[in-house]
């Protein structure tokens, strides 16, 4: 643990996509090195994102390549070579969206450049006293840290958010595994798929749930693809007008924080592919690869005994026509997302943990009805105690949660160490 004899100027809970790149920024806005530290349970900054985007098997990321870890929006250009010397592969289409390993490595070049991996704690915040001496007294399951300010970067939280007929088919022993749950158990799901002949079943719609089919398939297994919906073809997570004023504008003259939320609950694209992902699954689906079924829900998964003796688990859909159907399966993977705001985070998870949802009701922090910061321009939720992204989103908007979420977030961040150095 970090043992100043002073308060520490920024402690920067969350060592992720937003933690990492804010934490350049304020030593780019003159926070001397001894004076922050990142707190994050994790043994390297952005283990979390690596997990993620490793276990969908994307190679290119859906923003576009000005959105990273760096300060410039050009840094990951210049960080990929010479326009006409770079290898072609590097960005795709027309927004020039990176490919993952290239982001990656740059990310690793900011962190390396930057010394920003001396700057990380190893721990999880428990609990936090605004009124400790200096400003915050924070708990971890390591010790207490001093702080003057601290920045709350601790991701969309909460449990993955699974549909309500899982819990009884877990509890019968039914293969079931979340994609971003704590453990992936990719080798065995892949074993077991290959050695049955049966489709790992990807339930969901979204950009993680196509890849991951495309990933099963690749690596030699097949695959069902089940969304609830048609394929819903969407570029980005929510409309570029959200990026500035053209959709910002009306959203921060809007003073209800619940219609707020409701505006970013209906901004973004949730459940939706982009048009290389959707394509690719189309490709797989007509080529034979992929059991694509659309407009059908999972209802429950059970096990049943084949004419040879065997066992085997078998899923039940519920079609439009509220049919029911079975299908044999080798092991299902959720990629239904994690837990989101909507009406109440209570059942999900609150970003940060349980400790935040409960401080902010007892000490009164302002909050809207779904239980969200309502931060001021500076995205601070109570005297300092800043928030970037999901807990940013009623004021940095829809795409608060993304990498351009930090960059809008940086911005207030910069201007608030620069007033006070
Ligand atoms: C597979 C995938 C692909 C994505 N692709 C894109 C994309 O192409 N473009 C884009 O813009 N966005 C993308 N996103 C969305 C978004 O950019 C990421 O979710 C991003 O990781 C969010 O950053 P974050 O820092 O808020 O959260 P995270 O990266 O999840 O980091 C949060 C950190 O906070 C830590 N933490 C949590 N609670 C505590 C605590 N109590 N104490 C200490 N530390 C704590 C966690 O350990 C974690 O390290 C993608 C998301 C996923 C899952």
């Amino acid at each position: 643990m970090h043992r100043a004899e002073r308060p520490l100027d920024w402690l920067v809970v969350g060592g992720g996509i937003h933690g990492t790149h804010l934490t350049r920024v304020l030593l780019e806005a003159g926070v001397r090195r001894s004076r922050i530290r990142v707190v994050d349970p994790e043994p390297e900054l952005l283990a979390v994102w690596t997990e993620h985007t490793t276990r969908t098997g994307m190679r290119y990321l859906r923003s576009p390549g000005v959105h990273h870890l760096g300060l410039d929006p050009f840094d990951l250009f210049r960080f990929a070579g010479r326009r006409r010397a770079r290898r072609r592969d590097l960005f795709k289409g027309q927004r020039r969206r990176p490919l993952l390993s290239l982001f990656q490595d740059h990310a690793r070049h900011v962190i390396g450049e930057s010394g920003l991996q001396e700057l990380h704690l190893r721990a999880r915040v428990t609990g936090m006293d605004p009124s400790g001496p200096g400003g915050f007294r924070v708990e971890t399951d390591r010790g207490g840290l001093h702080a003057r300010r601290v920045l709350l970067c601790v991701g969309g939280g909460g449990a993955p958010s699974d549909p309500s007929w899982v819990e009884s088919a877990r509890s019968q022993g039914a293969p079931i595994t979340h994609l971003f749950g704590p453990d992936l158990p990719w080798e065995d799901l892949l074993e077991q798929a290959r050695r049955t002949g049966l489709p790992v079943a990807v339930v969901g719609g979204g950009i993680s749930a196509g890849q991951f089919a495309l990933r099963v398939i690749h690596d030699g297994g097949t695959a069902a693809l089940l969304l609830r919906h048609e394929l819903r073809v969407e570029s980005l997570d929510a409309d570029p007008g959200w990026l500035g004023p053209k959709n910002l504008k009306s959203f921060h003259a809007e003073t209800d924080p619940a219609t707020r939320r409701h505006l970013v609950q209906s901004a973004r694209h949730r459940g939706s592919m982009p048009p290389e992902v959707a394509g690719a699954v189309r490709a797989c689906a007509e080529a034979g690869g992929l059991d694509l079924r659309c407009n059908t829900n999972p209802v429950g998964c059970h096990r049943t005994t084949t004419s040879c003796g065997g066992d085997r688990w078998e899923l039940i859909l519920r079609t439009e026509g509220d049919e029911e159907r079975t299908v044999p399966v080798s092991s299902v993977v959720l990629a239904t997302g994690i837990g989101h705001a909507t009406d109440t985070y209570a059942d999900s998870g609150f970003p940060g943990g349980l400790w935040l949802q409960r401080l902010a009701r007892e000490r009164e922090f302002p909050t809207a009805p779904c239980g969200f910061p309502v931060p001021d321009s500076a995205l601070q939720w109570i005297e300092g105690l800043h928030v970037s992204g999901a807990l940013a989103e009623l004021e940095v908007g829809p795409v608060a949660k993304n990498i351009v979420g930090a960059r809008m977030a940086a911005r207030r961040i910069d201007a608030v160490a620069r007033s006070l150095s």
